[in-house]
């Protein structure tokens, strides 16, 4: 620790990592501090010690499923396929169960999920999802942008055309009078829902209807929704690979909570949620700054449960055992419903559950005849239930004899969350309540969302443009800003591999 040190990154998640490798490899001496004992954040990949459970079987602590993180410019630059990381895309991206064996099917193939829907809604599907997934770079581009720049392709009459579509496409499933339009069964707009859910926020809402869309789109473009081989650690591992093989290293069991536990470096890089930064600078933010970051509102949460199961979940629609991704949450007024809850301080009676089956993509997931099934529920900020019947129940509800091939699980309550990574604040996973103003504004509305107002101090976090998500933009969009105005790089490093 007694190395000078150019810029040191608080946090050692996706973004953070993203911003260390960037800085790194413009010739700094950089240093993460990270507070667990354990690199990687909201992208882990560990053994638990759950009962029933065999060794080897290992479980995704947060982030399982990677469209973005295919999708994202910054990992295309860093090219994760060259350093070993295998994006495995399931056929069917994502799969809603419903009632007596019914099910949404979104396969990563455009044409067979608009086969699969029942009368005129496939070809509602394709008018809605078809030009968004074929102008996937256009989506990315405004999506996963820095929120407060134009990037140049969206200048091109086809970029702006997909804009266009995009916004259209927003306001409609935005909003109560027009969602309930395009769509005339339970499947199709069940589909769309699960995926919109994914922002647990009130149903529906311009947020979730620009999180489902972005999500959609990516489900049917080249990469779909991949989970990587062996699981999300793999692209931690990558990450500080790159970061090592350029001079950087990563001091685990660090927390920061004072300036004293800060070593001294021209930039300071904050992968945490905004909070911290306030307490760590409380005596130097001018008013307004600290205004403004206390003005930052965390969101409703989720309670993550992992379950080890003897075999597949039997489902009853035996193509939703394809799905990397199942959404288990009923029909579009259903899931609203249980949303609604959420957001009004209750728990839902049928919460919005996600699960996610890594052997269906990654055989050697399942190890001696045991299996992981990462699941989480969505439920008010700060609970303390313990989820894993809600869950158990769901599932068992479009899968009869669930219960039977469950052998071990683990709940971590909402209220838990944060002594695993204290980011996820009342056990908010998207690092700030998805709203309108917060995707657009977060974490404040200042010209410079990474600038927190103070010199050579920045936040990179996921409660940065553009929001939650493992794609290291963050972090990468943040790291650019310091090299230019703390050290005159204008010219970004490469990440390519050497
Ligand atoms: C249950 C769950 C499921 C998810 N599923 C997905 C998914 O399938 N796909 C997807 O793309 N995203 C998913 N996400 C979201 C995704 O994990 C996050 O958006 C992403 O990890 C954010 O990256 P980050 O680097 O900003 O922060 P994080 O990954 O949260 O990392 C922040 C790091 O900073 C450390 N830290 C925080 N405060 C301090 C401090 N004061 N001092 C030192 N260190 C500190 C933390 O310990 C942590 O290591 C999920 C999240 C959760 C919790």
């Amino acid at each position: 620790m007694n190395r000078e040190l150019d810029a040191v990154v608080v946090g050692s998640g996706p973004n953070g990592l993203a911003a260390a490798v960037t800085l790194a490899r413009a010739g700094l001496a950089v240093q993460v501090l990270e507070a667990q004992e354990t690199i990687g954040g909201g992208a882990r990949t560990l053994g638990l010690d759950l009962a029933g459970s065999a060794e080897g079987v290992v479980h995704d602590l947060c982030s399982a499923v990677h469209p973005m993180a295919w999708a994202s410019p910054f990992f295309e630059a860093f090219d994760l396929g060259s350093r070993g990381v295998e994006l495995l895309a399931p056929d069917v991206s994502y799969a809603q169960p419903l009632d007596g064996g019914r099910a949404g099917i979104a396969y990563h193939d455009l044409d067979r999920t608009v086969d699969r829907l029942p009368g005129a809604d496939g070809a509602a599907w394709r008018s809605l999802l078809g030009p968004l997934s074929a102008g996937w770079q256009d989506v990315v581009a405004l999506a996963l942008g820095d929120k407060r720049t134009v990037p140049h392709r969206l200048l091109r009459p086809a970029g702006a055309a997909t804009v266009a579509r995009f916004a259209a496409a927003v306001l409609e499933q935005g909003s109560a009078a027009a969602w309930g339009r395009r769509f005339a069964s339970d499947e199709a707009s069940a589909l769309l829902t699960g995926v919109a859910a994914h922002a647990i926020t009130p149903l529906p809402s311009l947020a979730g209807a620009g999180t489902a869309l972005l999500l959609a789109s990516l489900a049917h473009a080249p990469g779909g929704w991949p989970l990587p081989r062996g699981g999300s650690g793999s692209i931690v591992a990558a990450l500080v690979e790159d970061l090592r093989a350029h001079g950087g290293e990563v001091v685990t069991g660090h927390p920061v909570r004072t300036r004293a536990d800060l070593p001294p470096a021209r930039a300071h890089v904050f992968d945490t949620a905004p909070g911290v930064v306030a307490d760590v600078y409380a005596d130097r933010l001018a008013t307004g700054a600290a205004r403004a970051l206390g003005r930052f509102r965390h969101g409703d949460a989720a309670a993550k449960v992992d379950l080890v199961l003897s075999g597949p979940v039997p489902w009853a629609e035996p193509e939703v055992g394809r799905a990397g991704t199942v959404h288990v949450g009923g029909t579009r007024a259903e899931m609203s419903r249980a949303e609604s809850e959420v957001a009004a301080g209750r728990h839902a009676e049928r919460p919005m559950v996600l699960a996610s089956d890594p052997s269906v993509v990654d055989p050697a997931r399942a190890v001696g005849g045991l299996r992981p099934l990462w699941t989480y529920a969505h439920v008010p900020a700060g609970s303390t239930r313990d989820v894993t019947e809600d869950v158990v129940a769901q599932i068992e509800r479009f899968a009869p004899g669930f219960r039977d091939v469950v052998v071990g699980s683990r709940c971590v309550p909402a209220a838990q969350m944060s002594r695993h990574d204290e980011s996820y604040v009342g056990g908010d996973i998207a690092g700030g309540a998805v709203t309108m103003w917060q995707m657009v504004a977060r974490p404040t509305p200042r010209p410079d969302p990474y600038a927190v107002g103070l010199e050579g101090v920045y936040l990179c976090s996921a409660s940065t443009p553009p929001g939650p998500g493992v794609h290291g933009l963050g972090g990468w969009y943040a790291a650019r800003r310091v090299l230019r105005r703390e050290f005159d790089v204008r010219e970004p490093p490469s990440l390519a591999p050497r």
